[in-house]
């Protein structure tokens, strides 16, 4: 169902009647890695917004390497992220790691994550297939683009066409980076299926210092848009500071995308 010989036109993920993702304008979503406080999560969404991102991010359910980590909000995350809709506009992407959590995130976001942990998650992956909301699908972390695709077609099999597919680095020998993005992912996807795909910058690199270049590569390569990070305090953020944009450097770097968006 995923494969491009299904059908003949790119399917286009509709988010609400303005927003639809896979539909010629480049949509870029922007905010937080983990929701923290209600004014961190406004403060971040005003930011991205004004500097024209379409979507917030934020996580409530954090996957986490080390069980101590900070975990996220959970629910009461999921409401700062219903109540920063209400004061934006933007809707929201957030994550759900577990079925039993899936109807609880369906009521509060507009576009269901499905993270690199869990995209060969089944039972989580069938469950998305039934429910009525875009999923973003991440790619997993040593996935191979065909076991990504067969991921997509979990989804589908069960009734769920809206899905974009997101390239967010992989595990490869290098460590210079967090991951190793793999541009290539984008034009493969493009070849062989209909699904929109966009890029995550900031977990493929690890370094906002990288995030701009990468971000500005995946627009030239095709993707239908981006996934960022940005915090208004990266150095005091609870999660993924590092790789997390300034707001000011997301400005400057949506005013550069603007360019290449022309130009291609
Ligand atoms: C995220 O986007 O919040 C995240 C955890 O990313 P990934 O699943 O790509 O590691
Ligand atoms: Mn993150």
């Amino acid at each position: 169902l995923v494969a491009r010989q299904h059908l003949d036109q790119a399917t286009v993920v509709t988010i609400n009647e303005e927003l639809k993702v896979g539909d010629r304008e480049i949509i870029v979503m922007a905010g937080p890695c983990a929701v923290e406080s209600k004014e961190l999560l406004l403060a971040a969404a005003y930011a991205v917004k004004e500097g024209g991102a379409r979507v917030l991010r934020g996580g409530a359910f954090k996957p986490r390497t080390s069980p101590y980590a900070f975990q996220g909000l959970m629910e009461e995350g999921l409401k700062l992220l219903a109540e920063t809709r209400r004061e934006t506009g933007l809707p929201v992407v957030t994550e759900v790691m577990d079925t039993r959590d899936l109807e609880l995130v369906a009521e509060y976001a507009d576009i269901l994550q499905i993270g690199s942990r869990n995209m060969q998650n089944f039972a989580l992956l069938k469950e998305a297939g039934r429910i009525g909301k875009p999923i973003l699908l991440k790619r997993g972390l040593a996935a191979t683009i065909e076991e990504w695709l067969l991921a997509a077609e979990y989804i589908m099999s069960q009734g769920n066409d809206q899905i974009i597919l997101c390239e967010r680095g992989i595990r490869t020998f290098e460590t210079a980076t967090r991951n190793t993005l793999d541009l290539s992912a984008v034009a493969v996807v493009k070849e062989v299926s209909h699904l929109p795909v966009i890029v995550d910058p900031s977990h493929a690199t690890g370094r906002w210092q990288l995030v701009a270049a990468m971000a500005k590569g995946a627009i030239a390569a095709g993707a239908d848009g981006l996934l960022i990070e940005v915090h208004p305090n990266p150095a005091e953020a609870l999660c993924d500071g590092p790789q997390s944009l300034t707001p000011a450097n997301f400005h400057k770097l949506m005013q550069d995308l603007q360019k290449i968006a022309q130009a291609i």
